[in-house]
């Protein structure tokens, strides 16, 4: 298998208006994204990180242009392989939590473990493993709404790392945080991220945090 975990070619997506021209969003999108690799992407609000996510992330199509993750041409796949390639190989981060509130700290990070056929045992021996790399692990029987906003995102990222992903997609990870706490949530996501050799792909308009990466591509 090649180092590249990712890897886009020519990819556009236009929306339809109701009223006037076609929204062209992409254009000719390409890039690489190699095991390891911590990419940032770089653009003004509506420049379509968000839209290029979801088709990196296989949550949209885009409408022509072609996509390869781990050497699989996803593409041509069906909406089950896709679903499949979503969960095993890739994890999300978001700008807001989306935690469960109803679940423990631990439980938010075993359960996409036991969805995909993980034994209990291991998904929280997984789940505490992830939390203590991200300094948590006294707070793993938390629900979301006794964290703060730096500790929720903390768990969002050990739940996007749960599975083993070759490949993070974070979605301006830090954007609701104060300065402070957005360094500190982002250094720690640095460092798993590294030490598992995993490819990242993080929205940003944070010019200061985009530098820290190893590369930027600017829309
Ligand atoms: P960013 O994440 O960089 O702020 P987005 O990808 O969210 O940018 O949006 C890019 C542009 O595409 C925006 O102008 C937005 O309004 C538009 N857009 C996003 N999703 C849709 C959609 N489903 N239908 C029509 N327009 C959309
Ligand atoms: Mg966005």
């Amino acid at each position: 298998m090649s180092d590249i975990v990712l890897n886009a070619q020519s990819l556009s997506k236009t929306y339809a208006q109701a009223d006037g021209e076609p929204l062209n969003i992409l254009k000719n999108f390409s890039c690489d994204v190699k095991a390891g690799e911590i990419v940032a992407l770089v653009g003004p609000s509506g420049s379509g990180k968000s839209t290029l996510l979801h088709i990196l992330g296989l949550l949209d199509r885009a409408d022509s242009g072609s996509l390869v993750i781990n050497d699989r041409d996803v593409l041509k796949l069906s909406d089950g392989e896709r679903t499949k390639i979503r969960r095993n190989d890739m994890g999300f981060v978001y700008q807001f939590h989306h935690l469960l509130a109803e679940f423990s700290a631990i439980e938010n990070i075993t359960l996409p473990q036991i969805i995909n056929g993980v034994g209990r045992k291991d998904a929280r021996a997984r789940a505490m493993d992830l939390l203590t790399q991200l300094k948590l692990d006294h707070r793993a029987d938390n629900r979301p709404a006794k964290l703060s906003g730096g500790e929720q995102q903390r768990v969002a990222i050990a739940r996007a790392l749960a599975n083993n992903p070759s490949m993070i997609l974070a979605d301006e990870p830090t954007g609701n945080l104060d300065p402070e706490t957005s360094d500190i949530v982002f250094n720690m996501m640095m460092d798993v991220v590294r030490g598992q050799k995993i490819g990242a792909l993080i929205a940003t308009h944070n010019m200061d945090l985009a530098k820290r990466m190893d590369r930027i591509i600017q829309f």
